[in-house]
């Protein structure tokens, strides 16, 4: 018989943490992470035959659920066909054109396996690009765990960034001025220092990763500017919000309103439909700097992989207007039951919404969340007890305070049901918590 917890302490033996991925360890929410077996629609099940309404959706790529049968089928026979060839072959070309019709400025683009990857590509080709050497990145905002893209402490003008991690030197930090999200003066000030030196501006299309936190109106087209003043590339990372918040991504609800477009975008998670694949991609005359064509070296084993870019495909041509109007509407509805429930409970929070993608903060009413100074000084410690009161009833939620929530094209009235009749007694938990 196997339980949660053998399976945990027979992974904690041979994976550091007992993981592959540090947040799933419930470091911050203490307990034992429970072992998935089999996910269908907006359901997970763990291997004590427990059924979830799952809020986290394989961290993104579930739009449409889990097992979807056409992606499910496309895959099936991609598999029919051969696990992979180290070949051109045309379903990469079809994934391609898929991407450039949701989001034009996309004008090339280079299949890779990871979100990791396609930053880290992405700021070789801007420096390789422009010769420069500085990124500019916003303190909490995540991009993968590539060396310089870590640095994330740090904060004030122009601050040279500390390493986020052990192992990362500080000459490889060095070249990332990290800065608060929102802040354009700080902005400002930093292209005033080291504007020759500035290869590229990275953010993320709109914050997920330190909880949500929505871009000031008009923020997104100010790095825009700037970038653009001072011969800097602005890299739109959409890893988490591409193909998810619109059908072309946060550029559809911002830059095509707006009338602007970053130079390079990575996308990643949804892209791949629940397989390895992610994208770096952006203006024809800067990825040409991309090997073959350029000097920017970049190669992968697995890049463009048959199987997955039929995962990717299948997504896409299902990721209908009708999904995304459906995951806005159930989204709202959640985020309407959590707020009543712990306003109920008396606990201050505030949601922090962005389209369909949202997260709770706590203690944070006044002025809600707006950077990374202002996400670590919420209540954090009230999340652990909302988290296993909603656990104990059979919700799934993203095991930290500081990850967005998703929902699917899947979440039906009876999953959405399940997550509203849960959340009082989550409410109160948090209330207590201390
Ligand atoms: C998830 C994420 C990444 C990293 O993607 P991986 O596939 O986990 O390497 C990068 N940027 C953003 C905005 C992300 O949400």
């Amino acid at each position: 018989m196997t339980n949660n917890q053998q399976l945990f302490d027979s992974a904690r033996r041979l994976m550091p943490g007992g993981v592959n991925s540090p947040v799933r360890a419930f470091g911050s929410v203490g307990g034992t992470p429970v072992s998935m077996v089999s996910g269908e629609g907006p359901y997970l099940t763990d291997a004590e035959g427990k059924q979830y309404v799952d809020l986290v959706g394989s961290w993104g790529p579930a739009l449409l659920g889990h097992s979807h049968p056409t992606v499910i089928e496309a895959v099936h026979r991609a598999v029919d066909a051969g696990l992979g060839f180290g070949t051109s072959h045309p379903s990469e070309t079809q994934l391609a054109e898929l991407v450039r019709e949701r989001v034009p400025g996309a004008q090339m683009i280079r299949m890779v396996s990871t979100g990791t990857e396609a930053t880290m590509t992405a700021v070789r080709l801007a420096r390789g690009a422009t010769g420069k050497n500085i990124v500019v990145k916003f303190a909490g905002c995540y991009h993968g765990h590539s060396d310089g893209l870590l640095a994330a402490a740090g904060s004030g003008v122009a601050t040279l960034g500390l390493p986020g991690s052990a192992g990362v030197t500080d000459a490889q930090a060095s070249e990332t001025v990290v800065i608060e999200y929102n802040d354009r003066a700080a902005l400002e000030a930093v292209f005033a220092e080291h504007g020759a030196s500035i290869a590229a501006v990275i953010t993320e299309a709109t914050p997920a990763n330190m909880g949500v936190v929505p871009p000031d109106p008009g923020f997104n087209a100010f790095i825009r500017e700037l970038t653009q003043r001072h011969g800097a590339l602005m890299i739109f990372d959409e890893v988490m919000t591409g193909f998810r918040i619109t059908e072309a991504g946060y550029w559809g609800a911002s830059g095509r309103e707006e009338g602007w477009t970053p130079d390079l975008f990575t996308f990643g998670k949804v892209i791949g439909g629940g397989l390895p694949t992610a994208a770096v991609a952006g203006r024809e005359e800067v990825m040409a700097h991309l090997s073959p064509t350029g000097p920017v070296y970049h190669a992968g084993t697995l890049s463009g992989n048959p199987v997955a870019m039929a995962a990717g495909v299948a997504t896409l041509q299902n990721a209908s207007a009708d999904v995304y109007a459906h995951i806005d509407k159930t989204a709202q509805v959640v985020a309407n039951a959590l707020t009543a429930a712990l306003t109920d409970a008396g606990v201050d929070h505030s949601i922090q919404k962005v389209g369909s993608l949202f997260s709770v903060a706590f203690g944070t009413s006044a002025e809600g969340v707006a950077n990374y100074s202002q996400a670590q000084a919420q209540q954090s410690f009230r999340y652990g007890p909302f988290f296993h009161a909603m656990l104990e009833a059979g919700v799934y939620l993203p095991p930290s305070v500081f990850e967005a929530w998703f929902l699917s094209a899947a979440h039906d009235d009876a999953a959405v049901e399940q997550i509203i009749a849960a959340l009082p007694a989550a409410a109160k938990a948090a209330a207590e918590a201390e």
